[in-house]
């Protein structure tokens, strides 16, 4: 029997508030008539993980296909998820028909970014298809191993400006804060690949590191705004994540808490009353969700996220642009509509980092900027995301927008609309509305 050579497992929640590593912990569009509403023969939830949660068609048919022990109850327990993640190639054969690119790459796999798929998430993705795209972001290809002008381990610099353990402070008001380097799910473009699902490392989390990170913030009054990332912090068991919320929210500077996660998309039924229960407590508090393609738009995620918008969570997306996934106008289009409906705001489209490896995912420049040349002006506002680069070497964030400034001719600015056509503004200014 082969296995995946994989870092070892931390278990979901860490036993205690001890110095221990901090253990963290998981489509086709489902016709949903009301997006935002449960259905009317829902019963009342049980307490703790195991909640009425609903199960879309083609995950059922997985389910009873790969899984046929497992209850329903079970496969809607997010621990359950967690504890059967597809690690292993045995358990790839037993699901996926690898190709030899897909088989070959996964059994040189060592280190950082382990092989790691809920198999909620599984059951989104075409067990026969190389090509599916969700597949191609979560089952390793060979070009992972080819590392290609301009990609670096740590493209964006966060090791440079790691001011504590597990947090980063590049920005003047507001700091990144990992904290933890566990995920449900392990994508193949992840930025921090070179320290994700990797346990036994100084990328090990620890409350002594949880401590250190927030004796910094405690101590630099200017730190207004903490965004909690990983690895996935809602991995992270109810009590120690409430824990870590308390401590940060009783820092008086820090004015609010974003959490940025894949949870809600690769395994929603972490959401549970209990969590969001507990998340409200915290407000201000705000949730980037990751989301890579509109297959991920479903029954389960539907309801994953209206219960974080029901808490009073505002929420928006984040998007990596990835060639030959989600990189046409027609793919992001139907993504933004089905965000929207589901009162998440589509918030950034990422040129995908050069990480080392990734050239395979990467596109042009240009594909991002026709992209929302695509989607501007052609519907609503609220659905267009903000494309940008985060800048190599640690510059930040960079807005790229297509150019709808075609010229000028005196004082009149010559702007293009989403049409094409051409349009005068006269720009001086203002100087004549004083004479
Ligand atoms: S969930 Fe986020 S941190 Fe984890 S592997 Fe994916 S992109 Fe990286």
């Amino acid at each position: 029997m082969e296995y995946v050579k994989v870092a070892p497992e931390e278990p979901p929640g860490f036993a205690g508030l001890t110095s221990k590593p901090v253990s963290t912990l998981p489509a086709t569009e489902t016709v949903v008539p009301d997006f935002n509403r449960r259905t009317p023969k829902q019963k009342k939830p049980h307490s703790g993980t195991r909640q009425h949660f609903p199960i879309g068609a083609k995950t059922e048919f997985f389910r009873r296909r790969f899984f046929p022990d497992t209850t329903r109850s079970d496969w809607n327990d997010w621990r359950w998820q967690l504890r059967n993640r597809i690690r292993t190639i045995k358990t790839l054969e037993n699901i996926f028909a690898l190709s030899e690119d897909e088989r070959s790459a996964v059994l040189r796999h060592t280190g950082a970014l382990p092989v790691g798929i809920t198999p909620y998430y599984a059951s989104l993705m075409d067990t026969a298809d190389p090509q599916d795209p969700l597949r191609r972001t979560h089952i390793p290809v060979n070009g992972e191993y080819i590392k290609t002008p301009g990609e670096a381990d740590d493209p964006l610099g966060e090791d440079h400006d790691m001011a504590a353990p597990g947090l980063v402070h590049r920005y003047p008001d507001r700091v990144l804060f990992l904290a933890t380097g566990f995920c449900s799910t392990y994508c193949r473009y992840c930025t921090r690949s070179r320290m994700v699902g990797e346990t036994g490392t100084g990328n090990a989390f620890s409350l002594d590191n949880w401590n250190k990170a927030l004796d910094y913030i405690s101590a630099h009054p200017e730190i207004r705004d903490v965004l909690l990332s990983g690895g996935d912090p809602l991995t992270i068991a109810d009590d120690k994540l409430d824990y870590l919320l308390t401590r940060i929210r009783a820092i008086k500077h820090v004015e609010f808490v974003r959490i940025g996660s894949k949870v809600p998309t690769v395994m929603p039924m972490r959401i549970t009353k209990d969590l969001v229960k507990m998340l409200r407590k915290h407000h201000p508090l705000w949730m980037s969700i990751h989301v890579t393609h509109p297959v991920e738009l479903n029954a389960e995620t539907t309801e994953a996220y209206a219960r974080l918008a029901d808490a009073g969570i505002p929420l928006g997306s984040q998007t990596v642009l990835l060639k030959g996934i989600n990189d046409t106008v027609e793919t992001m289009t139907e993504m933004v509509h089905g965000l929207l409906r589901r009162r998440v705001r589509p918030y950034y489209l990422y040129q995908c980092d050069p990480i080392t490896g990734s050239a395979h995912f990467r596109t042009p420049v240009s594909k991002g900027l026709e992209i929302i040349e695509g989607l501007r002006g052609h519907t609503t506002g609220y659905a267009v995301p903000t494309f940008v680069i985060d800048a190599p070497g640690g510059g930040g964030k960079i807005p790229l927008l297509p150019n709808y400034v075609s010229g000028r001719e005196g004082d009149d600015l010559l702007l293009r609309n989403f049409e094409g056509k051409t349009f005068r503004y006269h720009d001086d200014g203002g100087s004549n509305d004083a004479r």
